[in-house]
């Protein structure tokens, strides 16, 4: 028979009801789960050939590495509790995310995956702040990094760094951040996106490969934005320009007023 009487064994009723993909070879399983909050997750099982003495390899979409105890009796139910129970660990942390993806505009990523611990939220034109949000203590002050011009970001970062202490865990990230830079975030509910995303003055495209144009002119009636790799580019194509080990010095392409940029890191896309 095709049917493998091993994997059968294991799969009780109530997990044939979560199981959302199984290959020919009863080799590759995919089973669902739901975490408290309702939030949908799913942990792929790759079953060795010397199942079940031979442990399962388990992936899922989480910030965390997913390890999974196994012994010869274990089964694929006990992979699903525990399974279970790391999510549940982090359901604080998606909790924190979740707020931000709802009620801000976020660059970063595109399409935020559940492992991703990073946002880049939109604060203003051509500012925004990039946080690292911590798996296991999510409502701790994240990494920040505040993007944008000069004359915009310099006062936030003051803000940041004076109002730190006010810094509440029992509060949401967002919560906290709107309290120690003293802003509102533009959200879905108050602004559309496509004032955000203004696009790069060279190449007048927003997203370039995966990059957004984070390069701005730092002089505050300019303020235009350029990918890196434009800018970098344009500078290097223009004699008056001078570079000082990875930094292009020059002028920027729509004020003239001086602009610097870093070489870009080599995109493996390219
Ligand atoms: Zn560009
Ligand atoms: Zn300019």
């Amino acid at each position: 028979s095709v049917f493998n009487n091993a994997v059968c064994d294991r799969l009780c009723p109530c997990l044939i009801m979560r199981l959302v993909f199984i290959d020919t070879e009863f080799r590759t399983l995919r089973l669902k789960a739901e975490d408290s909050s309702g939030r949908q997750h799913v942990v792929t099982v790759k079953l060795k050939p010397k199942h079940p003495l031979e442990a399962p390899v388990c992936t899922a979409d989480l910030p965390v590495p997913l390890a999974m105890t196994w012994t010869a009796q274990s089964s694929l139910t006990h992979v699903h509790t525990q399974f279970l129970l790391l999510l549940e660990s982090l359901a604080e942390f998606w909790a924190v995310l979740d707020e931000i993806d709802q009620k801000t505009w976020v660059l970063e990523p595109e399409k935020p995956s559940r492992a991703d611990t990073m946002r880049r939220i939109v604060i203003g034109n051509n500012v925004s702040i990039k946080v690292e949000v911590n798996t296991r203590h999510p409502n701790m002050l994240p990494e920040c990094c505040l993007l944008g011009a000069d004359h915009v970001v310099t006062p936030l970062r003051n803000k940041l760094n004076s109002n730190m202490h006010l810094w509440n865990p029992e509060c949401s990230v967002l919560q906290n951040l709107r309290d120690v830079l003293e802003i509102e975030f533009p959200s879905p509910a108050t602004h559309e996106k496509s004032s955000f995303s203004v696009e790069c003055g060279i190449c007048y495209s927003y997203r370039l490969n995966s990059d957004i144009p984070d390069q701005v002119c730092n002089d505050s009636r300019c303020g235009q934005p350029f990918h890196q790799a434009c800018l970098y580019e344009w500078l290097r194509g223009i004699p008056s320009s001078r570079q000082s080990f990875s930094i292009v010095f020059g002028e920027c392409p729509y004020c003239s007023k001086p602009i610097t940029v870093k070489c870009p890191p080599r995109n493996p896309e390219n």
